[in-house]
């Protein structure tokens, strides 16, 4: 399982950082012709894009690394849409923010530190990451959140539509796909 760690890259209105899984050779870049170090298998955002960094200063509202709540009435998680990458086996991950229900975030927040959480139901939650790429927009798709075991983020099972990323999901990607994201990540979309 990939960890979201290493430099932040900025995207649109977002930040990402990349989580690198190995050491990689590096590839060369269909955009601007140089290769470039390392092949990312993901990015996480850090915030939902609907938090704007004013709301830190408020007593009611908070961003952690994997929590957010705004003006005490919006109340998100941040958790993993993982996609299987079917020519390596390896799994290439996008970090997201999903809206939760406050009855959900409530009980999500008071099971944080409990063993044997993963025996929850999942909750239902809105996306609110808005991912470059995908066209229509990622942002309000619906999802369903599956708590994971103590320590590790959820994840993020897409609705199974049609939309371009809840098939890619459901049916895998290829390397030269997430070739392509890097590309457009570096980029700049
Ligand atoms: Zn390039």
């Amino acid at each position: 399982m990939a960890r979201t760690g290493g430099s932040a890259v900025a995207v649109g209105g977002g930040h990402y950082s990349r989580a690198m899984t190995q050491e990689e050779p590096g590839f060369v870049c269909s955009r601007c012709g140089e290769r470039h170090a390392g092949l990312p298998m993901g990015y996480s955002t850090e915030a939902p894009d609907v938090w704007d960094p004013r709301h830190a200063e408020r007593e009611d509202s908070v961003l952690s690394p994997d929590q957010c709540v705004i003006r005490g009435e919006h109340f998100f998680v941040k958790g993993l849409i993982e996609i299987p990458v079917r020519d390596t086996g390896e799994t290439f991950e996008w970090g997201v923010w999903v809206s939760l229900s406050a009855q959900n975030f409530r009980r999500a927040d008071e099971l944080w530190e409990t063993p044997g959480r993963e025996a929850e139901p999942p909750y239902f939650g809105w996306l609110t990451t808005e991912l470059p790429l995908y066209s229509p927009s990622t942002l309000n798709l619906r999802t369903h959140v599956h708590t994971r075991e103590v320590g590790r983020r959820p994840y993020v099972e897409l609705e199974p539509t049609d939309h371009p990323l809840a098939v890619e999901q459901r049916e895998g990607i290829t390397l030269a796909r997430v070739r392509e994201i890097a590309e457009a990540v570096l980029h700049g979309g």
